[in-house]
């Protein structure tokens, strides 16, 4: 690390810079974000990471999905099980909004599983 680019560094700091924790993938110095650019002082050209994230999330999207899709369908079986032993029809109309809730927000998802 060079006194130059400290004296850099030092510069874009007090033009409202900050650090990041990620690393310019060539020379392996901080990265800065300016606005809405992020910027490797060393190399002295834009870096663009928002690719990196974006790919990052829609490889966990899948299983966050699944996820979801576990849960509603525990759900499901649980209302099932109150609207077979219900006797008052409240407590069927309750249990039945309640699975069409958590049966429109299944197909939801499977939906978006398949996209
Ligand atoms: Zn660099």
């Amino acid at each position: 690390m060079s006194d130059d680019y400290v004296k850099k560094a030092a510069e874009y700091m007090k033009m409202g810079a900050t650090m990041l924790s990620e690393l310019c993938p060539i020379c392996k110095l901080p990265l800065f974000k300016l606005g809405e650019d992020v910027l490797c002082l060393n190399c002295g050209r834009k870096i663009i990471l928002v690719k990196e994230d974006q790919e990052a999330i829609a490889a966990k999207t899948p299983l966050i999905l699944t996820d979801i899709e576990e849960s509603l369908i525990a759900k499901i079986l649980e209302v099932r099980r109150k609207l077979m032993l219900a006797e008052d029809l409240d407590d069927v109309k309750k249990a039945g909004d309640v699975l069409n809730t958590l049966l429109e927000a299944l197909s939801t998802i499977r939906k978006l599983r398949k996209s």
